[in-house]
């Protein structure tokens, strides 16, 4: 649908009620983009696009992504589906139809309209890494099976539908690895290491670490990741991905947990629980081609982020139930 008049183009977000798709939302308005929201609404809320009520280049559409879609629109960015554990759990089954069959009629949509169209894909492709940190060339140790495996393989998948539409009807893709990201609009209650450990310090209950908390991730600031899309949506046709998107700097999860004490200036204790099933045990991303292929790389160093992060929660805790 290319306009004959300006360079404003109409962006579908699937998932945009989201944390991270809400972000990208305010940051595609703020370039002077319209914006066609998707969301069902299952994990992500009305609250995180509130602000964006009454700006006539945003449009909600309440719907479910693994049902077929006409619009018409110049670019889709595909980020529907559950990402925590919590949630992709509840109803599995749902978890991979979302990945699969959104990514198909997401990709039929973007075939009939001839638009790019970005994957939100994830690290979680490349399971409990036996390579560290992961490269895209990493093909990844996913249990088929197991608890997990509703998401990871359901990502595998739509990546393996995203490069066939690419290869047999020439798609122009864009597919990105996201490691693990927080900020403000996180759910509260979605039991995410960094949402948990915020609510928690901020509510006076103790910090719950899972195992002995020597496991490590790498955390990327929403802001920075968006900016991430962003530059891989605009790039060059060459460029198909996949791309890890994320933050290098890793941090054991006990390190985590002091900072959050610290930043919030909270005297919790630490309680030690049962680390999950198929819990990696090391999580890093290599972002040499992020840098080289889109001249990327996050700029909000972890303390700022959490601290941005704690002052989010804080304003929303008085309206928070806790579990
Ligand atoms: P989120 O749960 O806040 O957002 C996902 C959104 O998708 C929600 O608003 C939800 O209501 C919506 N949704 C779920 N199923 C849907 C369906 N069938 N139809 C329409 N909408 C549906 O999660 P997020 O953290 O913002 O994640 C966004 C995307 O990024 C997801 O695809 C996720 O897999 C990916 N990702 C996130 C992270 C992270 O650390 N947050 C890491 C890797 C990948
Ligand atoms: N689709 C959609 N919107 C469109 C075009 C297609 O939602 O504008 C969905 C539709 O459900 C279709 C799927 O995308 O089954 C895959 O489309 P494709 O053209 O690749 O294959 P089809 O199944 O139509 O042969
Ligand atoms: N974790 C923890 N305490 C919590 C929540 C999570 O120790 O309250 C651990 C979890 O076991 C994992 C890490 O923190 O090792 C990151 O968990 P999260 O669910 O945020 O991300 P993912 O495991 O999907 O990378």
């Amino acid at each position: 649908m290319a306009r004959l008049y300006d360079s404003r183009k109409r962006i579908l977000v699937t998932g945009g009620a989201g944390f991270i798709g809400s972000h990208l939302i305010d940051k595609l308005l703020e370039q002077g983009h319209e914006v066609l929201c998707l969301d069902n609404l299952f994990t992500g809320t009305k609250r995180n696009i509130d602000h964006l009520h009454g700006n006539p280049r945003f449009e909600f559409m309440r719907h479910d992504v693994t049902f077929p879609l006409y619009v018409e629109v110049d670019e889709i960015y595909n980020l529907a589906c559950p990402a925590s554990p919590i949630h992709y759990q509840h109803d599995p089954v749902q978890t991979t139809k979302t990945s699969v069959h959104g990514a198909i009629n997401m990709l039929g949509l973007a075939k009939r309209l001839r638009c790019k169209i970005f994957q939100a894909s994830t690290s979680e492709v490349y399971g409990d890494p036996h390579v560290h940190p992961q490269p895209e060339e990493y093909w990844g140790n996913v249990n088929p099976i197991g608890t997990r495996s509703c998401y990871d393989e359901g990502k595998r998948c739509a990546e393996t539908l995203f490069f066939d539409y690419h290869r047999q009807h020439g798609l122009d893709i864009k597919v990105a690895r996201i490691f693990n990201t927080y900020g403000p609009r996180m759910h509260h209650a979605d039991g995410r290491v960094v949402s948990n450990f915020i609510v928690q310090a901020l509510s006076g209950l103790p910090i719950t670490i899972y195992g002995d908390g020597s496991q490590t991730r790498s955390f990327c600031y929403v802001d920075d990741l968006v900016d991430g899309f962003i530059k891989l949506m605009d790039s060059d046709g060459s460029i198909v991905g996949p791309i890890n998107l994320g933050n290098p700097g890793e941090f054991t999860i006990l390190e985590l947990a002091k900072k959050v004490i610290e930043l919030t200036g909270q005297g919790s204790e630490l309680v030690f629980e049962e680390l999950p099933a198929d819990d990696p045990r090391q999580r890093q991303p290599e972002i040499g081609r992020a840098r080289t292929l889109l001249d990327w790389e996050p700029k909000i160093p972890l303390e700022k982020g959490l601290q941005f992060t704690v002052e989010y929660f804080n304003r929303l805790l008085p309206d928070l139930v806790l579990p």
